[in-house]
């Protein structure tokens, strides 16, 4: 390219940041951009696949769970690794293994996907909900604090979206109230905090293989710790009461009394496909996180988004979305359908957050059957539903000129604020 084409396609799109699409100006992007497909497929795994079915070896704690179970494990510097069917059960489980249930309370976040407060319900506990912080989105330390009651038992952690929540600043809490802390790192495969794998840090970390989620196997879950005695138990609750060592059909000694046993089992093939997936996780979370950066380079003269926080210890970041907040006038003044609509004709489609947990369609719970701290959590009732704009993970996998792309769509209506605050007034 001459310097004269340069100069000519740097002009053709600075004029792009006049006019809005929206308002009859040209898109920065003149095809909708799309995501790369999700899950990722690939013939190593479509082999592996092949011998594991030809093996026979399909459950009962075989060897490729075993194999996956110990590397996943390992990768986030737990010691031990217990498969699961999903990543609802392992939480339910968690907290049955630190004998938490009726009477007891447990902190969550109010922002979060419904299984955190549902596995609270399966065991018969009170789910407390405590508003996440405005920038990491993520439990607020010092509101859980300030929320735990004579009957508080246990607090679950969510590291949400591409944040993680102050795992310093959360276990002081536990610590200092002599709760059990669970980590539930639904949206944090391979996030590390201050070097150290997510999910080593509380009693139980709880991870889910769900389609969606970065590491993915359809549906499965696992829960790592490093205590041997609370691995036992959550082994025998997923294996209707078999310990880890013993061979299906051939019960040793069994589970305590009262401790209330399932099948929750996941399968082989489930964990042949994660392994295969867990080799790429750290270099999947280094692209995820330049693309980040390129999108926040892009804003970094644009006042008006900024990015979902990192956790503020983070060393390596994971991510179930990248989430844009509006955070500065005039663009907060622009309601978020028109932002949307405004993203969307510039080429970009993006999504919101779950909203509080108590507002969530699914959530049929009575209102005695839960509590919301102080009444309400604003930052998860408004803030994190009224300005924020979501991008799913596989939307970080995007080579440069895209993730520049998008970034520059940001800025382009950023930067039209002003003209969106009043269009929206004209409007009304
Ligand atoms: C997906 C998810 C879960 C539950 O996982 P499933 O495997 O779908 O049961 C739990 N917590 C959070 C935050 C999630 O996003």
């Amino acid at each position: 390219m001459t310097v004269f084409e340069n100069l000519t396609k740097e002009c053709a799109m600075s004029s792009n940041f006049e006019t809005l699409a929206m308002l009859g100006g040209s898109p920065v992007s003149p095809a909708p951009l799309v995501p790369p497909n999700w899950p990722p497929v690939d013939e190593t795994t479509a082999d592996r696949l092949r011998d594991l079915y030809l093996s026979r070896q399909w459950s009962f704690h075989s060897p490729a769970e075993r194999a996956f179970a110990d590397a996943y494990a390992a990768h986030h510097d737990a010691s031990h690794g217990i498969f699961m069917a999903n990543g609802t059960v392992t939480l339910e489980s968690a907290l049955a293994a630190m004998k938490v249930g009726p009477g007891d309370e447990v902190i969550v976040p109010a922002l979060t996907w419904m299984a955190t407060a549902m596995a609270v319900h399966y065991v018969g506990a009170t789910p407390v909900f405590v508003d996440v912080e405005p920038t990491t989105l993520c439990l607020d330390p010092a509101a859980a604090e300030a929320a735990v009651t004579p009957r508080t038992s246990a607090i679950i952690a969510v590291h949400l979206y591409g944040g993680m929540t102050d795992l310093e600043a959360i276990a002081r809490v536990a610590k200092r109230h002599g709760l059990a802390l669970i980590e539930d790192c639904a949206h944090m495969q391979g996030g590390k905090w201050a070097g150290r794998g997510v999910g080593s840090w509380g009693d139980v970390g709880s991870f889910s293989f769900q389609q969606s989620k970065t590491l993915s196997s359809g549906e499965g879950g696992i829960c790592l710790t490093n205590d041997d005695r609370l691995a036992e138990r959550i082994f025998r609750i997923k294996h209707i009461g078999y310990a880890a060592d013993e061979q299906q059909g051939v019960p040793g000694v069994g589970p305590g009394v009262g401790l209330v046993c399932h099948n929750y089992r996941a399968t082989a093939f489930q964990a042949v496909i994660l392994h295969e997936q867990l080799h790429g996780i750290d270099n999947r979370l280094k692209r995820y996180n330049a693309t980040r950066d390129i999108i926040e380079a892009e804003l970094s003269n644009v006042p008006g988004f900024r990015v979902q926080s990192r956790g503020r210890q983070a060393t390596l970041q994971g991510y179930y979305n990248l989430l844009m907040l509006a955070d500065q006038e005039p663009l907060l003044d622009v309601p978020r359908p028109i932002l949307l609509e405004a993203l969307a004709a510039e080429g970009l489609r993006v999504g919101g957050t779950y909203g509080p947990v108590y507002r969530h369609a699914l959530y049929n719970l009575p209102i005695n059957a839960y509590r919301v701290a102080e009444g309400r959590c604003p930052v998860s009732e408004e803030t994190a539903v009224d300005r924020v704009f979501g991008l799913s993970h596989p939307w970080l996998d995007v080579d440069a000129e895209t993730a520049r792309t998008i970034g520059r769509i940001f800025a382009k209506v950023a930067l039209n604020a002003e003209l969106l605050a009043s269009h929206a007034v004209q409007k009304a």
